[in-house]
């Protein structure tokens, strides 16, 4: 008997809830949400009564273990947003629950995200018997247990970490983006950190890029620099890494009207009067952007999502590039939804399912990477998620050149 309650009916929770309902893993589900009628009609798109649903607002602990005391879970899958991260962690404590989350701790006034606040939990996680898996999405999520295999079974010591995150796609919309817009801004206009000889070095968002070619044909994309979760925990615990950068492929496009919107004022998170009223400026542009939850419908093309990885092995130099490529169009057959809520869902449900089946245990707080990768790399093959990893030479890894050609 595994009982998951999974929060947030978003993009990512429709994936979580697909997932979850068709693996003999989970015996008893629930899905609560702020909004229960999207909770209901995600129930009712998986069908065969297999998901119960609540309201529920997980900014409030109080809630939460009213909530979580009446179902009774195992374990919790947050997928709401990144500030209700430690109220959930909170109440999980409360009640005896395991926690897995996609998306370190933000706070909403600051749009700033370090992995400090949840790890603060660690000794309380460890002394109640409990497991929390931190960032169990595809990056932070598969990108982290990609590091954690290839040090496990590639190499001695890592030295350098890229890790492309390419979105092929095309929503055929003038302007959106693939998950929640508030986060997804606030990531992007963030000043960009790589990890380089033992410090983050800071550098102005997207001043650094580069064109990238993706294997299989996926086509050739501008990818940019940028700040990104999972290097914090990476290069804390893998400390032989001398560089660790991540790039994400931007169009020409969603840059524009990111420029623009920039200008304007309207990527604030500072209140501002409006009206009589303090509205946030994201806040109001989230509300008028396209959700990214119903971008399936037209999302044509794939993501390509990946890490390239040098360092030594029997004291010779080693490079792989490790890698994901996942259709749009066939995500939305199998789960309504599009590729990256897809490549996010379906990581969190194999997480959970590490911990329910006793594949990954130990009491605390832990990021991907201080698991085991083998049981996680297998069910990646088999839950949608494929996975290659091919050899490159020093040069071809230097340049990031992975399509072999
Ligand atoms: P959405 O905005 O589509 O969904 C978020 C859901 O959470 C919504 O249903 C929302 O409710 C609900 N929610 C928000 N606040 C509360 C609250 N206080 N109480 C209860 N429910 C709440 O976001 P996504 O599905 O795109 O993203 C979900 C998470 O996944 C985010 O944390 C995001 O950062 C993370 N993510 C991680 C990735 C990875 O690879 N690791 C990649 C992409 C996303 P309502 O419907 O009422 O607004």
């Amino acid at each position: 008997m595994s009982k998951v309650l999974i929060i947030g009916a978003g993009g990512v929770g429709t994936v979580v809830a697909h997932k979850v309902a068709a693996s003999p893993v989970f015996t008893e589900i629930m899905l609560a949400s702020r909004t229960k009628s999207k909770a209901d009609d995600i129930a009712a798109a998986v069908g065969g009564g297999r998901i119960k649903t609540a309201r529920v607002d997980a900014d409030s602990v109080e809630e939460l273990t009213a909530l979580m005391r009446a179902f009774r879970p195992d374990i919790v899958i947050n997928v709401a947003l990144p500030y209700q991260d430690l109220t959930i962690m909170d109440a999980c404590l409360e009640c005896g629950v395991n926690y897995l989350d996609t998306a370190n701790y933000e706070p909403k006034e600051e749009a700033h995200f370090e992995y400090s606040w949840q790890w603060a939990y660690q000794d309380r996680f460890r002394e109640a018997g409990l497991t929390a898996i931190l960032g169990c999405g595809f990056d932070p999520g598969v990108t982290s247990i990609f590091t954690a295999y290839a040090a496990k079974h590639h190499f001695d010591e890592i030295h350098y970490l890229d890790i492309v995150d390419c979105n092929a796609g095309n929503h055929g919309m003038a302007f959106a983006t693939n998950f929640n817009p508030e986060i997804n801004i606030r990531e992007v206009t963030a000043p960009c950190r790589h990890w380089e000889d033992g410090a983050f070095r800071e550098t102005a968002p997207m001043s650094m890029h580069q064109s990238f070619t993706c294997p299989q044909e996926v086509g050739t994309y501008e990818i940019y620099r940028m700040y990104h979760e999972e290097m914090e925990s990476l290069v804390k615990h893998i400390p032989t890494i001398r560089r660790a950068q991540f790039w994400m492929s931007f169009s020409p496009n969603y840059l524009k009207h990111l420029e623009v919107l920039q200008n304007v004022g309207m990527t604030r998170i500072d209140p501002v009067m409006y009206n009589g009223v303090e509205i946030i400026p994201l806040q109001f542009l989230k509300a008028v952007l396209p959700d990214p939850g119903d971008l399936g419908k037209t999302t044509r093309g794939k993501t390509c999502i990946g890490n390239v990885i040098t360092g030594i092995k029997d004291g010779q130099f080693k490079a792989v590039y490790i890698y994901n490529i996942c259709d749009h169009e066939q995500c939305f057959k199998e789960v309504g939804s599009q590729a990256i809520s897809y490549t996010t869902g379906v990581p969190a449900m194999i997480g959970a399912e590490m911990i329910l089946t006793g594949k990954w245990t130990g009491a605390g707080v832990f990021n991907m990477e201080q698991n085991d990768p083998d049981p996680f790399m297998d069910e990646l093959n088999r839950r949608g998620l494929p996975w290659h990893c091919v050899e490159l030479t020093e040069e071809q890894a230097k340049i990031l050149k992975v399509n072999q050609q």
